[in-house]
């Protein structure tokens, strides 16, 4: 994968900059918020079932808890460095203080490729991270949930080896969300991020006063969100037209058999080879003819040498930080309309809180009630994001920052800042 020379952390660091200039920010709040409240690098050396030793770095970031325990993902990538866990940490203050959900920005990475791993060497160097970890995590300090190269099933790993080192069956309180649903987890986690970005979506499209069936799709990523995303807009008969991954890129002018597809990528790891569609160049997506491009992959994706080239009429961010700010500039000029990924791709994150509040109750919430609730607030802070964008004459991406920093700043002061 190319990586490119735009850091998720000045990204993220760009548009918190821009946000405290327009809101005027004093100096001391704004250094506090651009700098994480602790940031840890662990290295753990765990045995794998080979007999093999490996040497992993793991990082956890907490960059602010003014509105409630950190929340963030664990990222499992070959190469994610501390700084992209710094960025993506920060991202999560603004994404939990929009979405409206009690919580803080954290993150955690382990760099290493679980695509290079049995499932039984992954477990092991989850449970090490969490062991490693261990201080660092709770209900009341930071709630890992599953992020690119992590599933529900490290999920119920973390919480079982936290159990496990308590001596107790349970933990105390909500660890980690994403769980497996036997494990206290909540219905509709795995799908809520992809079909959070599709509610934002129709809300877009109400207010464009457009319908979904007539929307023609390119999606980067075919992971945990971008196949939830495909298989919510099929449901919605929208058009997908074209998928990438990192096995390649197909496209179908008819719209791609996404179930099919769901199939053909468990079973070969990819989508690639996929028969019913042209296999494309990999970077090709961007390109797409289509009418709303979701990036659903790595961050920096979208950037000053493929944004002119972007073929859609909207772009909702369905991956963290996937437009670096020289491109970001280059959408707005060619008034392509952008749903940041702070809002776009918030419903994962509302979703585990409700698990987060479902496992204090120890009592399921059923799937209506879960999806029901995530429709209501993806659409809610969709229009009022877009109302107060439209109002201000600034982008939703702007809109969202201002709403979503003020927020953190009014809770930092409410604290105050003694002793
Ligand atoms: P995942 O590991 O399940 O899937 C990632 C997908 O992206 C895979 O299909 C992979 O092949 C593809 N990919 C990676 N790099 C690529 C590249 N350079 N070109 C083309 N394809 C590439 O990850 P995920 O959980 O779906 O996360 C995807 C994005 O969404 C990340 O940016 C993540 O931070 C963000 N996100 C995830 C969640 C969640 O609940 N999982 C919540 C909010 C945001």
């Amino acid at each position: 994968m190319k990586r490119s020379k735009d850091s998720i952390l000045q990204t993220s660091l760009h548009n918190f900059e821009l946000t405290a200039k327009r809101l005027n920010l004093d100096e001391p709040i704004r250094q506090k918020l651009a700098e994480p409240r602790e940031k840890i690098e662990i290295n753990i050396n765990p045995t794998l079932p080979t007999g093999k030793v490996v040497n992993v770095k793991t990082f956890v970031v907490r960059h602010n808890d003014a509105l409630g325990p950190a929340k963030g993902g664990v990222r499992m990538t070959q190469d994610v460095t501390l700084d992209d866990i710094t960025g993506l940490a920060m991202e999560m203050t603004w994404k939990t203080s929009l979405i409206g959900v009690p919580f803080g920005g954290g993150k955690s990475g382990i760099r290493f490729d679980p695509a290079s791993s049995s499932p039984g060497a992954k477990e092991v160097i989850i449970r090490s991270f969490t062991r490693g970890a261990i201080r660092h995590i709770g209900p009341e300090i930071y709630i890992p949930a599953p992020d690119m190269g992590t599933n529900e099933a490290d999920m119920g790993h973390i919480r079982d080896c936290i159990s496990y080192s308590e001596g107790t069956s349970i933990t105390k309180g909500c660890f980690v969300t994403g769980k497996p649903v036997i494990l206290g987890g909540i219905l509709g986690r795995r799908q809520a991020t992809g079909k959070g970005v599709v509610y934002t979506i129709l809300a877009m499209c109400e207010k464009l006063g457009t319908d979904i069936s007539k929307m023609r799709v390119a999606i980067q990523g075919f992971g945990n969100v971008g196949s939830a995303a495909a298989a919510e807009l099929a449901k919605r008969q929208a058009k997908v037209l074209a998928i990438a991954d990192l096995s390649g890129t197909i496209a179908n002018p008819d719209g791609l058999d996404i179930e099919a597809l769901l199939q053909h990528s468990q079973a070969t790891g990819g989508v690639k080879g996929f028969k019913k569609a042209t296999q494309l160049d990999k970077d090709s997506i961007f390109e797409t003819d289509c009418d709303i491009l979701i990036p659903a992959a790595a961050g920096s994706q979208i950037t000053a040498e493929n944004a002119e080239k972007i073929n859609a009429g909207v772009i909702a961010e369905g991956a963290n930080a996937p437009t670096t700010p020289q491109a970001d500039e280059i959408l707005n000029k060619r008034d392509i309309l952008v749903i940041p990924d702070i809002l776009c791709n918030a419903g994962g994150v509302f979703v585990s809180y409700l698990e987060y509040t479902q496992e204090t109750q120890r009592e399921q919430m059923t799937l209506d009630k879960v999806e029901q609730r995530l429709s209501k607030r993806m659409t809610q802070r969709f229009n009022e994001v877009y109302d107060f964008a439209a109002e201000k004459g600034i982008t939703m991406r702007e809109a969202a920052m201002d709403t979503a920093v003020s927020k953190v700043v009014e809770a930092v002061f409410t604290r105050g800042l003694l002793p």
